[in-house]
C-alpha cells in the first residue's frame, strides 16, 4: 500500500548503528522507520563471538546482540521493514525515499547502511562465488567440514574467521599480501598458537581454480618477494579483506572521502561541498574508517538519534 504520511525519521540499515538509533529515536517517540536493506542485521549478523561488547564478560553471539537490539527498538515502537533503497533526493523536503514499488518521505534521514564485504575481483573468483569462494565463515563454515581451506585477509577478521573455521576445517592457511599483518596482538597471537592454522605472508592469489569443474580445486599464489608461483591445494576460499561502504546512492548529494565512505562532521553530520545537510545524519561504518567497532558504531547510532530530536524540536514535527 503506498503511504501518504511524512515520517519523522527514517533510519537506513539495520545493524548495530541503525538499530542503536532506532531505539533511541523510538524512546523519544519518534516512531523510526528501518529500512533493512541487503544485509539486514549488518556485519555482526554474519559474525560469531563477540568478546568485546561492554556487558558481555563471556561474550555473545552476533546475530543474538543484533536479534536483542531489534526486539528493544520494536518495544519501543520502531518498524522494521524490508526494502531497498533505489534513489533519493535530498533536495527538496520532506526528502523522498524511491523504494522501487514506492516512494516515502521523511523529515529527518539517519544513513546507517554500513560497509560491505570487498572481494579480489578475479574473474574465476567471481566465477566461483558460491562454488566454494564465499565472504561469510559463519555462513559457509559447515561445508568445509574436513577439508584444507584458505583464508585471505591480514586483520581481525582474516584471524577471527580462519580461528572459526578451525572447527571445521582439516587445515587453515592464511594469505596475507603484506609481510606485516593489521590483526591485534591478542587475534594474531590466537591464530599462529592453533595448530590447524599456517601462514602465508607476503603472498597474492593469482587464479582460483575450478571455474570448469564449478568448485574449487586449489588457488595459484604467488610470494611477491621471491616471485615463486605455485599451487596451493584448498577446496575453499573464504575473503576477509575488509568492506566497501554502501553510499553510492549518496555520490553527488554528500561529501564523500575518495574511498566513497560519507565524510562526517561533528560525528554524524553530513555536508555537500563543505555545506552541513540539515536533517541528514550518517553513522556507523559508513562514515567510519578509523574504528569500526560495534561500540564504536552504537555510540554514533545514538549521537545520530539525538541529532534528530534535536532537528526536530528546532524545525518542527
Ligand atoms: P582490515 O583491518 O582493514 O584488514 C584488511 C586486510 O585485508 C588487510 O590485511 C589488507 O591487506 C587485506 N586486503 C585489503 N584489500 C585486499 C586485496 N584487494 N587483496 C588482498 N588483500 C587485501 O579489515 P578487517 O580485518 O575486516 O577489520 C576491520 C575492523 O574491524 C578493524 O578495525 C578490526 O580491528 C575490527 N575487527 C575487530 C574484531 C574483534 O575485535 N573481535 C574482529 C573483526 C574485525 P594490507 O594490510 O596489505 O592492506
Amino acid at each position: 500500500m503506498p503511504e501518504n504520511i511524512t515520517h519523522d525519521t527514517v533510519i537506513l540499515g539495520s545493524g548495530c548503528a541503525g538499530l542503536t538509533a532506532a531505539i533511541y529515536t523510538a524512546r523519544a517517540n519518534l516512531k523510526p522507520l528501518v529500512l533493512e536493506g541487503h544485509e539486514p542485521g549488518g556485519q555482526l549478523s554474519i559474525t560469531t563471538l563477540v568478546e568485546n561488547f561492554p556487558g558481555w564478560p563471556e561474550g555473545v553471539q552476533g546475530p543474538d546482540l543484533i536479534e536483542n537490539m531489534k526486539k528493544q527498538s520494536i518495544r519501543f515502537g520502531a518498524e522494521l521493514r524490508l526494502a531497498h533503497l533505489s534513489s533519493i533526493d535530498l533536495t527538496k523536503r520532506p526528502f523522498a525515499l524511491n523504494l522501487g514499488k514506492e516512494t516515502i518521505h521523511t523529515r529527518t534521514l539517519i544513513i546507517a547502511s554500513g560497509a560491505s564485504a570487498r572481494w579480489l575481483n578475479l574473474p574465476s573468483e567471481q566465477a566461483l562465488i558460491g562454488h566454494g569462494v564465499t565472504s561469510c565463515a559463519t555462513c559457509d563454515g559447515f561445508f568445509a567440514s574436513g577439508k584444507e581451506i584458505a583464508v585471505i585477509g591480514g586483520g581481525d577478521t582474516a584471524m577471527e574467521e580462519a580461528l572459526f573455521l578451525t572447527r571445521f576445517a582439516s587445515k587453515v592457511t592464511i594469505i596475507n599480501r603484506s609481510e606485516k599483518f593489521r590483526a591485534s596482538k591478542i587475534m594474531l597471537d590466537r591464530a599462529i598458537a592453533h595448530p590447524k592454522v599456517q601462514f602465508l605472508s607476503s603472498t597474492v592469489v593469482e587464479e582460483v581454480l575450478g571455474v570448469e569443474e564449478k568448485d574449487v580445486k586449489g588457488l595459484r599464489v604467488k610470494n611477491k618477494v621471491s616471485g615463486q608461483a605455485y599451487v596451493l591445494p584448498v577446496a575453499f576460499m573464504f575473503l576477509a579483506i575488509g568492506h566497501i561502504p554502501n553510499a553510492e546512492a549518496f555520490r553527488g548529494m554528500l561529501d564523500l572521502d575518495p574511498e566513497g565512505y560519507i565524510q562526517t562532521r561533528n560525528n554524524v553530520f553530513t555536508t555537500l561541498n563543505g555545506e552541513i545537510i540539515p536533517g541528514v545524519f550518517a553513522c556507523g561504518d559508513i562514515q567510519d574508517r578509523r574504528y569500526r567497532q560495534a561500540i564504536t558504531a552504537a555510540g554514533s547510532g545514538c549521537m545520530a538519534a539525538l541529532e534528530v530530536e534535536k532537528y526536530l524540536e528546532e524545525y518542527g514535527r
